[in-house]
């Protein structure tokens, strides 16, 4: 199952995504989480893509496109994945195409002013990366590994209404992904396991195709 999820920053892709990976046992490929990797090792790659991170503004495509192209071609994305932050823009769900051929794009939506309420509060666990929230901590700790948890630099609320403004996913890409026919979108406005259950709907379809 070769899955994409779109959706603004904040929508709960991240959490969908782990949940689907779980479920499902595939791997969850997040561009952010890929950066943010490397950004906090200092590598070459982190280097060269903290500016645009930082200043909410998206990584040129030359660079990641090349990110997603290495990481699917690794042996654990031969029977699927979930790509979670890729394609933002109609060049890269093009070049996703010439690598891999994918069975569903589904959109997490939510509103800009849900969206903001839900990222102030957004917590990363140190530990497992799992992506949580201030009202689902344990004694302060990531619910599901007991990890300490941080708050994401760009989750401050200036970078995210920039990233909000300046990563608007475009018309053209949910354009280009309902006219292959494996387009759909699920409203984000319930609890992370209502909403899976609606994601849950749409893969099940995918998997009995
Ligand atoms: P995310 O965790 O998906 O919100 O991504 C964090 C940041 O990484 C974004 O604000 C962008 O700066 C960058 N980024 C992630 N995915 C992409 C992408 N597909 N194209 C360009 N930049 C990206």
């Amino acid at each position: 199952m070769k899955i994409v999820l779109l959706g603004p920053p904040g929508s709960g892709k991240g959490t969908q995504a782990n949940i689907i990976c779980e479920k499902y046992n595939l791997p969850h490929v997040s561009t952010g989480d890929i950066f943010r990797y490397n950004i906090s090792n200092n590598t070459t790659l982190g280097k060269k893509v903290k500016s645009y991170i930082d200043a909410g503004s998206l990584v040129p495509d030359e660079v990641t496109i090349e990110i997603v192209k290495d990481r699917l071609n690794n042996a654990d994305c031969k029977k699927g994945f979930v790509l979670d932050g890729f394609p933002r823009n109609l060049p890269q769900a093009k070049a996703l195409d010439e690598f891999a051929s994918i069975d569903k794009a589904i959109m997490i939506d939510l509103a800009d002013d849900e969206i903001i309420r839900r990222l102030s509060g957004r917590r990363m666990c140190k530990k497992c990366g799992n992506p949580t929230h201030i009202d689902w901590l344990v004694d302060g700790k990531c619910e599901k590994c007991g990890g300490e948890v941080t708050t994401r630099e760009d989750d401050r609320e200036e970078v995210v209404r920039a990233r909000l403004e300046k990563q608007k996913l475009p018309q053209d890409v949910i354009d280009y992904y309902v006219k292959k026919g494996i387009f759909a979108k699920v409203k984000a406005t319930d609890t992370k396991e209502k909403t899976f259950e609606k994601v849950n709907e749409i893969l099940k379809k995918i998997k009995s195709n």
